[in-house]
Protein backbone atom coordinates (compact mmCIF):
# COMPACT_ATOMS: atom_id res chain seq x y z
CA UNK A 1 0.00 0.00 0.00
CA UNK A 2 2.21 2.70 -0.97
CA UNK A 3 1.16 5.44 -2.31
CA UNK A 4 4.17 5.66 -4.47
CA UNK A 5 3.38 5.87 -8.32
CA UNK A 6 6.38 4.16 -9.34
CA UNK A 7 5.90 0.95 -7.30
CA UNK A 8 2.44 0.20 -8.39
CA UNK A 9 1.93 -2.97 -10.14
CA UNK A 10 0.93 -2.98 -14.10
CA UNK A 11 -2.79 -4.16 -13.06
CA UNK A 12 -2.97 -1.60 -10.66
CA UNK A 13 -1.78 0.67 -13.30
CA UNK A 14 -4.43 -0.19 -15.20
CA UNK A 15 -7.26 -0.01 -12.43
CA UNK A 16 -6.10 3.31 -11.74
CA UNK A 17 -6.91 4.56 -15.40
CA UNK A 18 -10.68 2.95 -15.25
CA UNK A 19 -10.99 4.63 -11.99
CA UNK A 20 -9.60 8.11 -13.22
CA UNK A 21 -12.59 11.48 -13.20
CA UNK A 22 -12.31 12.22 -16.92
CA UNK A 23 -14.04 15.46 -16.43
CA UNK A 24 -14.75 18.75 -14.04
CA UNK A 25 -18.13 17.13 -12.68
CA UNK A 26 -16.46 13.77 -12.03
CA UNK A 27 -13.71 15.04 -9.69
CA UNK A 28 -14.21 15.30 -6.19
CA UNK A 29 -13.14 18.08 -3.52
CA UNK A 30 -10.25 20.61 -4.24
CA UNK A 31 -12.75 22.61 -4.61
CA UNK A 32 -11.53 26.07 -4.52
CA UNK A 33 -8.96 24.58 -7.10
CA UNK A 34 -11.28 23.69 -9.65
CA UNK A 35 -13.49 26.68 -9.42
CA UNK A 36 -10.76 28.45 -10.60
CA UNK A 37 -9.60 25.71 -13.04
CA UNK A 38 -12.83 25.73 -14.52
CA UNK A 39 -13.05 29.86 -15.07
CA UNK A 40 -9.84 29.90 -16.40
CA UNK A 41 -10.37 27.22 -18.74
CA UNK A 42 -14.01 28.57 -19.94
CA UNK A 43 -11.66 32.13 -20.17
CA UNK A 44 -8.88 30.54 -22.39
CA UNK A 45 -11.66 28.90 -24.56
CA UNK A 46 -13.24 31.49 -25.68
CA UNK A 47 -10.75 33.69 -25.65
CA UNK A 48 -9.32 30.68 -28.18
CA UNK A 49 -6.10 30.72 -26.68
CA UNK A 50 -4.16 28.02 -24.71
CA UNK A 51 -4.30 27.82 -21.42
CA UNK A 52 -2.15 29.54 -19.21
CA UNK A 53 1.19 26.96 -17.51
CA UNK A 54 -0.73 25.09 -14.72
CA UNK A 55 1.60 24.18 -11.86
CA UNK A 56 -0.07 21.51 -9.58
CA UNK A 57 1.90 20.54 -6.13
CA UNK A 58 1.18 18.30 -3.13
CA UNK A 59 1.82 15.17 -2.12
CA UNK A 60 1.41 11.27 -4.14
CA UNK A 61 -2.05 10.45 -5.26
CA UNK A 62 -4.07 13.46 -4.81
CA UNK A 63 -5.14 13.91 -7.90
CA UNK A 64 -2.15 15.70 -9.81
CA UNK A 65 -2.10 13.31 -13.20
CA UNK A 66 -6.00 13.28 -13.17
CA UNK A 67 -6.47 17.03 -13.33
CA UNK A 68 -4.06 17.41 -15.87
CA UNK A 69 -5.87 14.73 -17.94
CA UNK A 70 -9.28 16.29 -17.04
CA UNK A 71 -7.98 19.68 -18.03
CA UNK A 72 -6.65 18.19 -21.82
CA UNK A 73 -10.12 16.84 -21.89
CA UNK A 74 -12.31 19.80 -21.16
CA UNK A 75 -10.10 21.99 -23.33
CA UNK A 76 -10.62 19.57 -26.20
CA UNK A 77 -6.73 19.22 -26.60
CA UNK A 78 -4.07 16.28 -26.85
CA UNK A 79 -2.23 15.90 -23.84
CA UNK A 80 1.74 14.42 -24.04
CA UNK A 81 2.88 12.70 -20.47
CA UNK A 82 6.46 12.81 -19.07
CA UNK A 83 8.48 13.35 -15.97
CA UNK A 84 11.30 15.17 -15.32
CA UNK A 85 14.40 12.49 -14.81
CA UNK A 86 13.45 11.20 -17.75
CA UNK A 87 14.34 14.38 -19.91
CA UNK A 88 18.03 14.02 -19.91
CA UNK A 89 19.16 16.51 -22.54
CA UNK A 90 17.51 19.70 -24.02
CA UNK A 91 17.02 17.69 -27.15
CA UNK A 92 14.46 14.98 -25.43
CA UNK A 93 12.72 18.09 -24.46
CA UNK A 94 12.91 19.69 -28.06
CA UNK A 95 11.41 16.41 -29.66
CA UNK A 96 8.28 16.84 -27.28
CA UNK A 97 7.89 20.67 -28.15
CA UNK A 98 8.11 20.68 -31.76
CA UNK A 99 5.77 17.74 -32.13
CA UNK A 100 2.77 19.96 -29.80
CA UNK A 101 -0.09 20.88 -31.72
CA UNK A 102 -1.97 24.48 -30.70
CA UNK A 103 -2.73 24.26 -27.72
CA UNK A 104 -1.81 21.21 -26.55
CA UNK A 105 -0.56 20.04 -23.34
CA UNK A 106 2.92 18.88 -22.12
CA UNK A 107 2.77 17.20 -18.65
CA UNK A 108 5.88 17.20 -17.03
CA UNK A 109 5.57 15.21 -13.83
CA UNK A 110 7.89 15.35 -11.13
CA UNK A 111 9.32 18.56 -12.38
CA UNK A 112 11.85 19.12 -9.74
CA UNK A 113 13.77 16.94 -10.68
CA UNK A 114 14.80 18.38 -14.35
CA UNK A 115 18.12 18.79 -14.83
CA UNK A 116 19.33 22.63 -14.64
CA UNK A 117 20.29 22.47 -18.51
CA UNK A 118 16.95 21.19 -19.59
CA UNK A 119 14.80 23.35 -17.31
CA UNK A 120 16.98 26.44 -18.39
CA UNK A 121 15.76 25.47 -21.92
CA UNK A 122 12.34 25.35 -21.00
CA UNK A 123 12.12 28.99 -20.20
CA UNK A 124 12.22 30.76 -23.49
CA UNK A 125 9.65 27.39 -24.50
CA UNK A 126 7.40 28.47 -22.05
CA UNK A 127 7.34 32.68 -22.31
CA UNK A 128 7.24 33.23 -25.69
CA UNK A 129 7.20 29.74 -27.25
CA UNK A 130 10.20 29.71 -29.05
CA UNK A 131 13.33 27.00 -28.46
CA UNK A 132 16.90 27.77 -29.83
CA UNK A 133 18.24 24.22 -31.42
CA UNK A 134 21.73 23.34 -32.37
CA UNK A 135 22.45 22.15 -35.81
CA UNK A 136 25.47 20.64 -36.52
CA UNK A 137 28.45 20.85 -33.76
CA UNK A 138 32.06 21.70 -34.14
CA UNK A 139 33.57 24.71 -36.15
CA UNK A 140 29.99 25.13 -37.94
CA UNK A 141 27.92 24.96 -35.02
CA UNK A 142 25.12 27.03 -35.48
CA UNK A 143 22.00 27.81 -33.67
CA UNK A 144 18.51 28.38 -35.52
CA UNK A 145 15.37 29.55 -33.46
CA UNK A 146 12.39 27.34 -33.80
CA UNK A 147 8.71 28.96 -33.47
CA UNK A 148 6.37 26.29 -31.19
CA UNK A 149 2.35 26.20 -31.52
CA UNK A 150 1.44 28.11 -28.15
CA UNK A 151 0.96 25.49 -25.65
CA UNK A 152 0.14 24.35 -21.60
CA UNK A 153 2.59 23.24 -19.49
CA UNK A 154 1.29 21.18 -16.65
CA UNK A 155 3.93 21.11 -13.75
CA UNK A 156 3.87 18.14 -11.23
CA UNK A 157 5.55 18.25 -7.74
CA UNK A 158 5.37 16.67 -4.78
CA UNK A 159 8.29 19.14 -3.62
CA UNK A 160 7.52 22.44 -4.54
CA UNK A 161 10.23 23.80 -2.28
CA UNK A 162 12.77 21.88 -4.63
CA UNK A 163 11.26 24.00 -7.82
CA UNK A 164 13.90 27.42 -8.89
CA UNK A 165 12.41 30.87 -8.56
CA UNK A 166 12.90 31.88 -12.28
CA UNK A 167 10.78 28.09 -12.94
CA UNK A 168 8.21 29.11 -10.38
CA UNK A 169 7.42 32.15 -11.52
CA UNK A 170 6.81 30.90 -15.36
CA UNK A 171 3.55 29.38 -14.09
CA UNK A 172 0.02 31.70 -14.17
CA UNK A 173 -1.67 28.99 -11.86
CA UNK A 174 -0.47 27.81 -9.22
CA UNK A 175 -2.19 24.94 -7.10
CA UNK A 176 -1.50 23.14 -3.97
CA UNK A 177 -3.90 19.95 -3.59
CA UNK A 178 -5.18 19.16 -0.06
CA UNK A 179 -5.49 15.98 1.60
CA UNK A 180 -8.88 14.73 1.64
CA UNK A 181 -11.46 14.54 4.66
CA UNK A 182 -12.92 10.76 5.19
CA UNK A 183 -16.13 12.40 3.89
CA UNK A 184 -14.98 13.26 0.17
CA UNK A 185 -12.95 9.63 -0.18
CA UNK A 186 -15.82 8.52 1.08
CA UNK A 187 -18.13 9.65 -2.21
CA UNK A 188 -14.28 8.81 -3.74
CA UNK A 189 -14.81 5.34 -2.71
CA UNK A 190 -18.81 4.57 -3.45
CA UNK A 191 -18.00 6.12 -7.29
CA UNK A 192 -14.92 3.25 -7.38
CA UNK A 193 -17.00 0.47 -6.21
CA UNK A 194 -19.78 1.53 -8.77
CA UNK A 195 -17.28 1.28 -11.62
CA UNK A 196 -15.52 -1.95 -10.29
CA UNK A 197 -19.19 -3.37 -9.94
CA UNK A 198 -18.58 -4.19 -5.97
CA UNK A 199 -21.50 -3.90 -3.80
CA UNK A 200 -20.43 -1.16 -0.75
CA UNK A 201 -22.52 0.13 2.25
CA UNK A 202 -22.19 3.48 3.24
CA UNK A 203 -20.60 2.21 6.15
CA UNK A 204 -18.12 -0.21 4.88
CA UNK A 205 -16.72 2.75 2.55
CA UNK A 206 -16.36 5.16 4.92
CA UNK A 207 -14.17 2.40 7.24
CA UNK A 208 -12.17 2.18 3.98
CA UNK A 209 -12.22 6.33 3.79
CA UNK A 210 -11.37 7.20 7.13
CA UNK A 211 -8.24 4.91 7.30
CA UNK A 212 -6.65 5.85 3.17
CA UNK A 213 -4.21 8.34 4.55
CA UNK A 214 -6.47 11.19 3.10
CA UNK A 215 -5.52 9.89 -0.33
CA UNK A 216 -7.80 8.65 -3.15
CA UNK A 217 -4.93 6.40 -4.49
CA UNK A 218 -4.76 4.77 -1.37
CA UNK A 219 -8.62 4.61 -0.92
CA UNK A 220 -8.46 2.94 -4.44
CA UNK A 221 -5.79 0.27 -2.67
CA UNK A 222 -8.19 -0.31 -0.42
CA UNK A 223 -11.25 -0.93 -1.67
CA UNK A 224 -9.50 -3.76 -4.02
CA UNK A 225 -7.93 -5.43 -1.78
CA UNK A 226 -11.28 -5.03 0.57
CA UNK A 227 -13.48 -6.43 -2.35
CA UNK A 228 -11.41 -9.91 -2.60
CA UNK A 229 -12.35 -10.19 1.33
CA UNK A 230 -15.97 -9.97 0.75
CA UNK A 231 -15.81 -12.32 -1.96
CA UNK A 232 -13.96 -14.97 -0.12
CA UNK A 233 -14.76 -14.56 3.87
CA UNK A 234 -18.03 -12.78 3.10
CA UNK A 235 -21.35 -12.67 0.21
CA UNK A 236 -19.60 -9.73 -2.24
CA UNK A 237 -20.51 -7.40 -0.47
CA UNK A 238 -18.65 -4.80 1.77
CA UNK A 239 -20.49 -4.03 5.00
CA UNK A 240 -18.61 -2.49 8.23
CA UNK A 241 -17.94 -5.93 9.38
CA UNK A 242 -15.99 -6.90 6.47
CA UNK A 243 -13.96 -3.68 5.73
CA UNK A 244 -12.89 -3.65 9.44
CA UNK A 245 -12.19 -7.12 9.04
CA UNK A 246 -10.48 -6.83 5.44
CA UNK A 247 -8.08 -3.62 6.65
CA UNK A 248 -6.80 -5.50 10.70
CA UNK A 249 -5.72 -8.43 8.13
CA UNK A 250 -3.94 -5.93 5.76
CA UNK A 251 -2.39 -4.24 8.76
CA UNK A 252 -3.61 -1.07 7.81
CA UNK A 253 -3.55 1.60 10.89
CA UNK A 254 -6.77 2.19 12.35
CA UNK A 255 -6.10 6.13 11.63
CA UNK A 256 -4.56 5.46 8.17
CA UNK A 257 -1.07 6.41 9.50
CA UNK A 258 1.60 4.59 7.08
CA UNK A 259 5.03 3.51 8.39
CA UNK A 260 6.99 6.53 8.52
CA UNK A 261 3.81 8.42 10.21
CA UNK A 262 4.14 6.39 12.72
CA UNK A 263 8.10 6.04 12.96
CA UNK A 264 8.03 10.16 13.08
CA UNK A 265 5.70 10.05 15.95
CA UNK A 266 7.46 6.96 17.79
CA UNK A 267 10.62 8.90 17.39
CA UNK A 268 9.96 12.47 18.61
CA UNK A 269 7.95 10.42 21.54
CA UNK A 270 10.70 8.11 22.52
CA UNK A 271 13.94 9.26 21.57
CA UNK A 272 13.11 13.44 21.92
CA UNK A 273 10.43 13.26 24.83
CA UNK A 274 7.82 14.43 22.63
CA UNK A 275 9.34 17.63 21.50
CA UNK A 276 9.61 20.67 20.95
CA UNK A 277 12.43 19.11 18.34
CA UNK A 278 13.67 20.66 15.27
CA UNK A 279 12.74 18.95 11.67
CA UNK A 280 16.50 18.25 10.70
CA UNK A 281 16.90 16.27 13.91
CA UNK A 282 13.59 14.48 13.02
CA UNK A 283 14.98 13.66 9.75
CA UNK A 284 18.61 12.59 11.11
CA UNK A 285 16.98 10.06 12.96
CA UNK A 286 14.23 8.72 10.98
CA UNK A 287 16.54 8.39 7.87
CA UNK A 288 13.95 10.48 5.34
CA UNK A 289 14.78 13.50 3.50
CA UNK A 290 13.82 16.58 5.82
CA UNK A 291 11.86 18.42 2.56
CA UNK A 292 9.58 15.07 1.98
CA UNK A 293 8.78 15.55 6.08
CA UNK A 294 7.61 18.61 5.79
CA UNK A 295 5.97 18.30 2.31
CA UNK A 296 4.78 14.99 2.36
CA UNK A 297 4.40 13.66 6.14
CA UNK A 298 3.87 16.59 7.91
CA UNK A 299 0.84 18.09 6.96
CA UNK A 300 -0.92 15.16 6.77
CA UNK A 301 -0.07 14.62 10.88
CA UNK A 302 -1.08 17.89 11.37
CA UNK A 303 -4.65 17.88 9.29
CA UNK A 304 -4.98 14.80 11.66
CA UNK A 305 -3.63 16.70 14.72
CA UNK A 306 -1.01 14.26 15.71
CA UNK A 307 1.27 17.13 15.48
CA UNK A 308 2.26 20.49 16.13
CA UNK A 309 4.72 23.32 14.77
CA UNK A 310 5.42 25.80 17.73
CA UNK A 311 8.18 28.22 17.28
CA UNK A 312 10.70 26.02 19.07
CA UNK A 313 10.23 22.76 17.11
CA UNK A 314 7.45 20.37 15.94
CA UNK A 315 5.71 18.07 19.33
CA UNK A 316 3.48 15.35 18.99
CA UNK A 317 -0.25 15.84 20.64
CA UNK A 318 -1.84 13.66 23.54
CA UNK A 319 -3.41 12.23 20.02
CA UNK A 320 -0.06 10.72 19.19
CA UNK A 321 0.38 9.36 22.22
CA UNK A 322 -2.90 7.61 22.48
CA UNK A 323 -2.75 6.20 19.01
CA UNK A 324 0.61 4.86 19.95
CA UNK A 325 -0.50 3.32 23.61
CA UNK A 326 2.14 5.63 25.34
CA UNK A 327 1.59 7.38 28.35
CA UNK A 328 3.40 11.01 28.18
CA UNK A 329 5.53 11.67 30.68
CA UNK A 330 4.35 13.54 33.88
CA UNK A 331 1.03 13.02 32.84
CA UNK A 332 1.12 9.69 33.95
CA UNK A 333 -2.52 9.78 35.55
CA UNK A 334 -4.34 10.85 32.64
P1 LIG B 1 -0.97 12.14 -8.38
O1 LIG B 1 -0.70 12.46 -9.82
O2 LIG B 1 -1.23 13.35 -7.55
O3 LIG B 1 0.06 11.23 -7.76
P2 LIG B 1 -3.24 10.71 -9.50
O4 LIG B 1 -3.88 11.78 -10.27
O5 LIG B 1 -2.44 9.69 -10.24
O6 LIG B 1 -2.34 11.33 -8.32
O7 LIG B 1 -4.40 9.98 -8.66
C1 LIG B 1 -4.27 8.67 -8.15
C2 LIG B 1 -5.57 7.92 -8.29
O8 LIG B 1 -6.50 8.46 -7.38
C3 LIG B 1 -6.19 8.02 -9.67
O9 LIG B 1 -6.32 6.76 -10.22
C4 LIG B 1 -7.58 8.56 -9.50
O10 LIG B 1 -8.50 7.60 -9.90
C5 LIG B 1 -7.74 8.74 -8.02
N1 LIG B 1 -8.14 10.11 -7.70
C6 LIG B 1 -7.33 11.14 -7.40
N2 LIG B 1 -8.03 12.24 -7.11
C7 LIG B 1 -9.33 11.91 -7.22
C8 LIG B 1 -10.55 12.63 -7.04
N3 LIG B 1 -10.56 13.89 -6.63
N4 LIG B 1 -11.71 11.98 -7.25
C9 LIG B 1 -11.70 10.69 -7.63
N5 LIG B 1 -10.60 9.95 -7.80
C10 LIG B 1 -9.41 10.54 -7.60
Amino acid sequence: LDPDAERLSSIDRDIEKVLRPQAFEDFTGQFKILENLRIFVQAAKLRGESLDHVLLHGPPGLGKTTLSNIIANEMGVNIKITSGPVLDKPGDLAGLLTNLEEGDILFIDEIHRLSPLVEEYLYSAMEDFKIDIMLESGPNARSVQLSLNPFTLVGATTRSGLLTAPLRARFGINSRLEYYDAKLLTTIVLRSSSILKTPISDEGAYEIARRSRGTPRIANALLRRTRDFAQIKGDGTIDTEIAKYALNALNVDSHGLDEMDNKILVTIIDKFKGGPVGLKTIATAVGEDEGTIEEVYEPFLIQEGFLMRTSRGREVTELAYKHLGRLRPGNAQT
